[in-house]
């Protein structure tokens, strides 16, 4: 009986336990405990106490990278935690990294003048020696002067930075409309003028003056991830190095003249938004130039390939031998040819003979000679390259007939990387522009920074 009354006690407990656990589950049938990801802020307060910063901030790249790699199924994730620190991290933060591209540069004993405008005026940020804002002021246009080795903002003298941001996200310097804001800063025994652009501005931009006009949209699909690939490895080289600006608006590094409305510029950006070769986790030195002319880069001697492995292709491109790049002949007055030798040797006279002297074995020139009736010069063929404009490239051969001298040569550029018109064929031909990318950087992969 005692049993009977235990166990029915125990039927109507489980009852009502039963039922408030019902009612409960009636009256937030909705709650749902959401799977927290780890940040900084959720970890455990034990765990952060005994975690050094760099250790969270190594945690926190690699967990991003997971994230950011996680969708991209060609990727092969082989990527060092640290590389990400330095590029990746920042840049998935700000969600879109800014470059700064160098404008001009002014020696602060020498004079000069840069003239800014926008249609809706600027606001300036006066920095102090420390870096921070010292006042904040709003102008219509603004004229920075170099005299007297000093800066001088609309005729008022200025003794450090000025960050300048136009009202309506672009502004004119000397004549040309750029994306973005404009720094003045001095710099060692300089001062410099850089532009701080969007990542994307900044890519859109150089097609315009690294693609060329009417080509496919495809092949700009493929300069834009290697001119997006080489700016983000200038970047993390100048973040190393402490330079304040990233890269130059010359050839040096990617030709960049201002904004522009060219609708297949802007679609191949678009399409190929934040995607970058990448190399052990941080994008490629993605270098490129106009036509390789079948020179096989891994046998060039004078470059590191240990620090761009990528950049050592051990097969020739044979897709640009339809341009008029892949073969060229150039010629020079004898007269002519001794009067920009001089430059280099002044003692060369009465040219009897050139010759070269030493090639690679890809076949550029390293040495050339150049005869005298007195005296033999040897000069070293980046030099020769440098003085003779119309040389293309610094695989040529060189032969003195007729009063002329006379250069044979193949290809336009350094032969490093992505060949232009030899991408433009293989598009033709229907290569997409991940497999022309893979052709050309043997070994790099594709990666997303946001
Ligand atoms: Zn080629």
């Amino acid at each position: 009986m005692e049993l009977y009354f235990n166990v029915k006690i125990s039927c109507i407990s489980l009852f009502f336990l039963f039922f408030s656990y019902s009612l409960h589950a009636f009256r937030w049938p909705l709650t749902v405990i959401p799977t927290q990801q780890k940040t900084i802020f959720t970890l455990p307060k034990k765990k952060r106490a005994v975690r050094s910063r760099v250790r969270i901030k190594k945690e926190m790249a690699a967990e991003r990278a997971n994230v950011l790699f996680a969708d991209c199924a060609e990727l092969s994730i082989n990527f060092t935690q640290d590389a990400l620190c330095d590029v990746l991290l920042d840049a998935r933060k700000q969600r879109s990294p800014k470059v700064r591209v160098l404008l001009a540069r002014a020696d602060n004993h020498a004079e000069g003048e840069w003239k800014f405008t926008s249609s809706q005026g600027f606001i300036i940020h006066v920095h102090d020696n420390h870096g921070k804002i010292q006042k904040t002021i709003t102008m219509p246009a603004l004229i920075i002067q170099i005299k007297q080795n000093s800066l001088f903002c609309n005729g008022k003298r200025i003794k450090s930075a000025l960050h300048v941001r136009s009202v309506n996200g672009c502004g004119e310097y000397n004549g040309i409309v750029y994306d973005g804001d404009f720094i003045i800063t001095p710099h060692k025994d300089t001062f410099l003028c850089i532009n701080q652009v969007e990542l994307e501005d900044y890519v859109t931009a150089v097609l315009r003056t690294e693609s060329w006009p009417g080509w496919p949209l495809e092949v700009n699909k493929v300069f834009a991830i290697a001119c997006r690939s080489y700016v983000m490895f200038k970047i993390a080289e100048a973040q190393r190095s402490g330079r304040p600006y990233h890269v130059k608006n010359t050839n040096a590094h990617q030709t960049y003249a201002g904004k522009h409305d060219l609708p297949v510029l802007k679609m191949a950006v678009e399409q190929t938004r934040a995607i970058v070769l990448g190399f052990k986790g941080a994008p490629i030195l993605a270098m490129f130039d106009c036509c390789c002319g079948g020179i096989i880069p891994a046998h060039i001697e004078d470059f590191d390939f240990n620090k761009a492995p990528y950049l050592a292709r051990t097969y020739a491109c044979n897709f640009c031998k339809q341009s008029s790049l892949y073969s060229w002949q150039v010629s020079y007055e004898n007269a002519f040819f001794e009067s920009l030798m001089q430059r280099y040797a002044p003692e060369i006279a009465r040219l009897s003979d050139v010759r070269i002297l030493k090639k690679d074995k890809a076949g550029l020139v390293r040495e050339v000679t150049v005869k005298s009736p007195k005296r033999t010069t040897i000069i070293p063929g980046k030099k020769l390259y440098s003085l003779l404009k119309e040389v293309k490239s610094f695989h040529f051969d060189v032969q003195k007939k007729s009063g002329k001298i006379v250069f044979t040569g193949r290809g336009f550029g350094h032969h490093l990387g992505l060949c232009q018109w030899g991408a433009r064929h293989m598009v033709l031909e229907g290569w997409g522009y991940k497999s022309i990318l893979r052709f050309y950087y043997p070994g790099a992969y594709f990666m997303h920074l946001i």
